[in-house]
């Protein structure tokens, strides 16, 4: 099978919906009848004949020749991805991870300079700041929430601009028009890494971001029980980091595609509800005499609230807060919850919460944990589509034991 162009999809699909997409934007890519695609747990797939064989093995992003190159499962979910997120087309990888690092491998070469955010998920930090590094590449980091730091850092080699919006933990905002800006007319590609808002809440490439990268096991997958991720951009960019991509060789397997499906298909309905729970979770917090602050985008509190109302449609599941009390006494809170469930990782159906210096207890002192600025009394939660009047009880007896 060959990449897929516009004329294999339904014509009115320009005017659908989100909640009408990720249920019909794959019709089509299935040639039988049945109704759910197939999982091809195929490895290989076999050629009719010698050119059809050469044909398989020289088109770009085939997807059923080897399924390190491409695999029909994978199609689906991309096509999906793709649509949501506005972008030409989306390439699938094993892990959030295997996205951004096969994109910024794709994309660099010793002697080029990229600016990145002080704040990025962990592993994108190291990406960065250890890994690039090593190869000749120039790294500056700048604050995220300072557009002219982004001016600032411009070098006649900078080649390109990685930018995540909201980030981890205290949610601050990256302006991505302004950056898109100032990058486009450089020739400068950027990257946002879109996790922690999901395509339903903020749609970078419609803000003139190039590149949109995903960690698929969050939102996407939405059950916390799949590791994937999405690279959303233009043809001519997905092939040059496919190229990438069948070298280092991050593949989803196609039983990890099917998931991810199956994910999609309730996505905009999963948000919706989680947006909801979320604002009001927050807001509710930020009323408790036991919580010092509360973060979230969507309070009028957030110094970031114009911004994110801007480029923002939803906030999104994570809210993080601090409660009054020391390490004990947050990790008593924490523990003393019955639904949201002590564990890293975001986006899913049901409530997670991580109390982030006990992540590193053991490692650390209580000392040392602020001097990293560590509080010991601040908890990430992601918000759930459990019903809020239970989220918002047991959160209660949880902090009248405080
Ligand atoms: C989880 C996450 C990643 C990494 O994704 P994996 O699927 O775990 O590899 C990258 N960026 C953000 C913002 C994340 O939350």
């Amino acid at each position: 099978m060959n990449p897929r162009t516009a004329s294999d999809f339904p014509q009115n699909m320009a005017d659908w919906h989100d909640e009408t997409r990720v249920l019909h934007g794959d019709a089509g890519l299935s040639p039988d009848a049945a109704l759910v695609p197939p999982i091809h747990y195929s490895a290989t797939f076999k050629a009719s004949d010698a050119k059809a064989f050469a044909e398989m093995a020289n088109t770009p992003r085939h997807s059923g020749f080897y399924t390190r190159y491409g695999n029909p499962t994978h199609e689906h979910a991309a096509a999906l991805l793709a649509q949501l997120e506005g972008t030409e087309t989306a390439l699938l990888t094993a892990s959030g991870m295997a996205a951004i690092s096969t994109t910024v491998l794709a994309l660099v070469a010793a002697g080029d300079h990229v600016i990145a955010q002080g704040r990025h998920y962990m592993s994108t930090t190291k990406l960065f700041e250890e890994v690039l590094v090593r190869f000749g590449i120039e790294v500056s980091i700048v604050e995220q929430s300072d557009t002219e730091a982004f001016r600032q850092a411009l070098r006649p080699n900078t080649k390109l601009i990685m930018v995540e919006s909201p980030v981890n933990p205290t949610l601050v905002l990256t302006d991505l028009a302004a950056v898109a800006a100032l990058a486009r007319p450089r020739g400068i590609l950027t990257l946002a890494d879109n996790t922690f808002a999901s395509p339903l809440n903020q749609r970078p490439h419609a803000l003139g971001i190039d590149i949109v990268l995903h960690s698929a096991t969050k939102y996407m997958g939405g059950h916390h029980d799949l590791t994937a991720g999405a690279v959303c951009c233009s043809d001519e960019l997905a092939e040059k980091i496919w190229r990438m991509h069948v070298t280092l060789g991050a593949v989803l397997s196609p039983m990890d595609a099917w998931l991810l499906l199956r994910g999609l298909r309730t996505l905009p309905l999963r948000i919706e509800r989680i947006n909801a729970n979320a604002l009001a979770l927050a807001q509710w917090l930020e009323q408790q005499p036991q919580v010092e602050r509360v973060y979230y985008p969507g309070l009028e509190s957030h110094p970031q609230h114009a911004l994110a109302r801007r480029q923002m449609r939803g906030f999104g599941a994570v809210i993080a807060f601090a409660v009054r009390g020391g390490f004990d006494a947050t990790s008593r809170f924490v523990a003393s919850l019955n639904i949201a469930t002590h564990a890293v990782s975001l986006g899913g159906v049901d409530s997670l919460i991580v109390h982030t210096a006990a992540m590193w207890a053991g490692t650390m002192s209580e000392a040392q944990m602020v001097t990293a600025g560590i509080a010991p009394n601040f908890v990430r939660m992601s918000v759930g589509i459990e019903h809020i009047d239970d989220l918002k009880a047991d959160m209660a007896r949880a902090l009248e034991k405080l």
